[in-house]
């Protein structure tokens, strides 16, 4: 009633959604700037099988440093850049940077497979199979050297119209993998009926084991699954070695986390893992 309306009028005043709005704006222009003025900049993370530690790949992270220099990660601005309709933009200055990058790499004799993180507008707008294949034309990179991952919760919530486009980027010969996966409440059906390689363990299932019972059972669960269907997998969020030997006895096939590395500029990767070092124990 009209006091339910006053009281939400006077809501609209209180100082801290007067700063939440103007930080919503300061953010939105500041992207749309960010874009022009090259402000956008991709980390790596590197992926390693478990057994023999070898890094076969990277993760491309996309972080915005603003002119006053601070660094700012997606978790405060990808959704953002959704709702400003700055996503397509952004998808695709990071498909073309990170193909960019993996076949500098590789011409450099460095020979990974970069990740890139899809959003789910990404998908079912636009057009990302265009997207992708520009992305590959222009770098010259193998299809077989880009993973594309898209999160359990798009799946989901797309599965319908979003499968032509997932079979459309798997016939450029692309992989894909399910990020984030277990933490959707899905039935698992998809897994047989979408074009994905690799399923990405959510790190909230690898940071207490082990130890966590249920958290154990769910990993070996996965394992099994993915081991079935013939699908690979990634735990993510590795933090120490005692998690890893738990993932090593489990015969999971690659992780990825800060035990190995975090995520690191283009140059701190090569130098670290330049030149034939891709086999260098963590
Ligand atoms: P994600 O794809 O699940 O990426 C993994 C996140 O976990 C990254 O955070 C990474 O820095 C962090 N991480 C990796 N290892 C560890 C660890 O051992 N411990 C802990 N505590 N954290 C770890 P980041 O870079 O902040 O990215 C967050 C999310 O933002 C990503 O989650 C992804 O969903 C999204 N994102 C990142 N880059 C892009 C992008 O280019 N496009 C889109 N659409 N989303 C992106
Ligand atoms: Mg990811
Ligand atoms: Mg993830
Ligand atoms: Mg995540």
């Amino acid at each position: 009633g009209a006091k339910a309306l006053k009281r939400n009028t006077w809501m609209f005043f209180t100082p801290e959604l007067a700063e939440a709005s103007r930080e919503r704006f300061t953010m939105d222009t500041g992207l749309r700037r960010a874009l022009d003025r090259q402000e956008l900049v991709l980390h790596y993370q590197p992926q390693a099988r478990v057994e023999g530690s070898r890094v076969f790949g990277a993760e491309a992270l996309v972080r915005w440093t603003t002119p006053e220099g601070e660094v700012i990660g997606p978790g405060r601005f990808i959704a953002l850049a959704e709702e400003a309709g700055l996503i397509h933009l952004i998808g695709r200055w990071v498909l073309g940077e990170a193909c960019r990058q993996a076949r500098e790499w590789e011409l450099a004799g460095l020979p990974l497979r970069v990740a890139v993180n899809l959003s789910g507008l990404q998908v079912v707008q636009g057009d990302i199979v265009g997207d992708v294949r520009d992305a590959l034309e222009q770098s010259g990179l193998s299809p077989s050297r880009l993973e594309l991952e898209i999160t359990e919760g798009f799946v989901i919530g797309h599965a319908d119209e979003g499968l032509d486009r997932l079979n459309g980027l798997r016939r450029l010969g692309v992989e894909l993998a399910v990020d984030d996966f277990g933490t959707g409440y899905s039935s698992l059906s998809y897994l047989t009926r979408l074009p994905v390689q690799c399923l990405k363990i959510d790190r909230s299932f690898i940071t207490d084991v082990p130890g966590d019972a249920d958290d154990e059972t769910i990993v070996a669960a996965i394992l099994s699954i993915a081991e079935r269907l013939g699908l690979d997998v990634i735990a993510e969020g590795v933090e120490n070695a005692t998690q890893l030997e738990f993932l090593r006895s489990l015969g999971c096939p690659a992780y990825q986390g800060d035990y190995l590395s975090p995520p690191l500029t283009a140059t701190e990767f090569a130098q670290r893992w330049g030149a034939g070092g891709l086999a260098r124990e963590a």
